[in-house]
């Protein structure tokens, strides 16, 4: 299991990554990041409508500390901000 990881937040048996997230979590990820990086006060509904991204999984990133979740919208956290 050296050089795989189950993904946090699909399931899915991936490569290993630093952050236990899979390729296509990844993906998702950055998407919903340079949204809200443009946009802050996106509600996490129109970032679902916008992204394809289900509220569940957006809701996921954020318990698994990659946004702030406030009042319906999200915001990047600073340790995860790197280029
Ligand atoms: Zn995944």
């Amino acid at each position: 299991m050296a050089n795989y990881q189950i993904c946090d937040f699909c399931g899915e048996l991936s490569e290993r990554t630093s952050k236990n997230m899979c390729p296509s979590c990844e993906k998702m990820y950055r998407k919903l990041r340079s949204i809200v990086e443009a946009n802050p006060d996106t509600m996490v509904l129109d970032l679902s409508n916008q992204t394809g991204i289900s509220v569940s999984r957006i809701v996921s990133f954020a318990n698994k500390g990659f946004f702030i979740m406030t009042e319906g919208t999200i915001e990047i956290r600073k340790q995860h901000l790197r280029p």
